[in-house]
């Protein structure tokens, strides 16, 4: 017998992640009823995955639920935000109770070992495709905003580059995180919990920050538009996946660095003032983060090679 959208939705998703005492009513009810800490900005982030575009199918269901989280909670990042409540609207073609299952004892585990709680969604029938919304609180004025940026600011970036990004060798357009970003759900958590940590290093001290889902030249182009300022990156700083080191090196390996997307890792910026801070509060955290540059009055996305050259990435007419 065909599972009802009522018992689906109270077996798959009624219990989902930690018991928090700041949802006041979850799922079940037709809105989430949440109180946000006081003096607090409230930071919401979406990511959506379409089958076909953006994964195959038959792609493992866990899977997905560990790239819908990593992506939303990236985002989240880069306001500075510590994540609190999920929200997911999922649309199958009919409800298949194992693909359920999986997708949601995945979801269960890593909102649990991060403290965050599915509170609402929506299901709904047609070709596979997911939406999942994080919202999360920064105390008001410390998440980064993209006014504050100046020229002089540095630029910095967590991780390593490239890694999303082993389309491009390949000549493909899409592809999924390469396996070596997966690992099984110790690894997967051990690796949200150090990019929330990474995000909440930024409070009070970056002036701008974008997560590189969408590559770091696309990110840096929409986080210095509205100022009409620029970023000039040297080559040797920038801290290229060892994938990507191996297959390419000089300027292909530069470009492809920064063109590359889906590393749910940050870039922001901070100012010289408080570089040594924020340098010493990534020193206690697993993984550092690289400076690889800075931002100047003339628009446009600059690399210095090693050889002097300056390469123009993104060129903004004067
Ligand atoms: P119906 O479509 O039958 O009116 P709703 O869309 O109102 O039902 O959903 C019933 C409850 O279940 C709501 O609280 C809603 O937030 C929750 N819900 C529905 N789908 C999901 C989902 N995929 N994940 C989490 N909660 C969900
Ligand atoms: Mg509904």
């Amino acid at each position: 017998m065909a599972i009802t959208e009522f018992s689906l939705i109270a077996r798959y998703f009624a219990q989902v992640g930690a018991v928090r005492n700041d949802v006041v009513l979850g799922v079940g009810d037709d809105a989430a009823l949440l109180t946000p800490p006081p003096r607090h900005d409230l930071a919401v982030a979406v990511s959506t995955l379409v089958e076909g575009p953006d994964f195959p199918a038959g792609t493992a269901p866990g899977r997905l639920a560990y790239q819908a989280l990593a992506v939303a909670l990236s985002h989240l990042s880069a306001a500075a935000s510590e994540p609190a409540w999920l929200t997911l609207t999922l649309c199958m073609t009919k409800a298949n109770e194992d693909w359920l299952k999986a997708f949601s004892d995945c979801l269960d585990a890593l909102a649990k070992g991060l403290n965050i709680r599915l509170v609402g969604g929506d299901t709904t029938e047609g070709p596979l495709r997911l939406t999942l919304h994080a919202h999360g609180f920064v105390p008001t004025g410390q998440a980064p905003e993209p006014h504050l940026i100046r020229p002089g600011d540095l630029v910095y970036v967590t991780g390593t580059l490239g890694n999303g990004e082993l389309a491009m060798l390949a000549g493909q357009n899409r592809r999924q995180l390469p396996d070596e970003h997966i690992g099984g759900l110790h690894a997967r958590l051990q690796q949200l919990e150090q990019r929330i940590a990474r995000g909440l290093a930024l409070r009070g001290l970056a002036s701008g920050a974008f997560s590189r889902v969408d590559g770091l030249a696309k990110g840096l182009s929409q986080l210095l538009q509205p100022a009409r300022s620029g970023a000039s990156l040297v080559a040797e700083s920038l801290p290229l996946s060892p994938t990507l080191a191996r297959n390419l090196q000089g300027a292909d390996g530069c470009i492809t660095a920064i063109l590359a997307v889906r590393d749910p890792e940050l870039c922001f910026t901070v100012p010289p003032a408080g570089q040594a801070e924020l340098e010493s509060r990534f020193a206690e955290l697993a993984e550092g983060c690289t400076c690889i540059g800075a931002i100047d009055e003339r628009p446009g996305l600059r690399c210095l090679l090693t050889d002097g050259a300056r390469l123009e990435i993104v060129d903004v007419p004067g």
